[in-house]
């Protein structure tokens, strides 16, 4: 009876599928004189992100969120910015490391969502071009990639245009 088999799973049990989700949070201040590079795209924007590597405040929201689904720490541990080599560094380059980390221990992601909260630039027309970036490096179909953007309503440092936050959320399974 199918109501009694799925009643009796446990987990671990073979065929069963392991799932874990893991989330991530990343802000960075915005300042004249850098690049905006969000999702791997490079934005028109007057302001851009300040940080060690590209500053790339989404992606480094994903690796966290990747990273914290198995308990492997944060991106701070793999690529601290005190290391010069990571200086200006891309971050999908990053990111395709995080996943090998994880394909390494047999995980693969199932689906990603992402929420970008930023008062300007307006980033709707560039959220396709996000999407197909980090769904090649981390070979998932566009639809496994959910990324959105919101402003701050003004409030707060976001709110004054002083920074751009991520928010992101993984489901791995196995
Ligand atoms: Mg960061």
């Amino acid at each position: 009876m199918l109501c009694c088999s799925l009643l009796r799973f446990e987990w671990g049990s073979p065929g069963m599928i392991e799932i874990r989700i893991g989330n991530g949070y990343d802000i960075h201040q915005l300042v004249g004189g850098r690049p905006l590079i969000l999702g791997g795209v490079h934005i028109p924007h007057e302001l851009g992100l300040l940080g060690h590597s590209d500053a790339d405040v989404l992606t480094h929201a994903m690796m966290d969120a990747v990273l914290g689904a198995l308990s492997l720490g944060d991106i701070g541990h793999y690529f601290p910015p005190t290391d010069p080599q990571w200086a200006g560094a891309d971050s999908l380059k990053l990111l395709a490391q995080v996943h090998g980390l994880i394909q390494g221990r047999g995980w693969q992601i199932g689906n990603l969502d992402s929420v970008i909260v930023a008062e300007r630039p307006k980033l709707k027309p560039h959220l396709n071009d996000m999407r197909d970036r980090i769904s090649q490096v981390l070979k998932l179909q566009p639809d496994q990639v959910g990324i959105k953007a919101t402003t701050n309503e003004k409030l707060g440092p976001v709110g004054r245009e002083e920074g751009i936050a991520a928010y992101a959320v993984v489901l791995l399974q196995r």
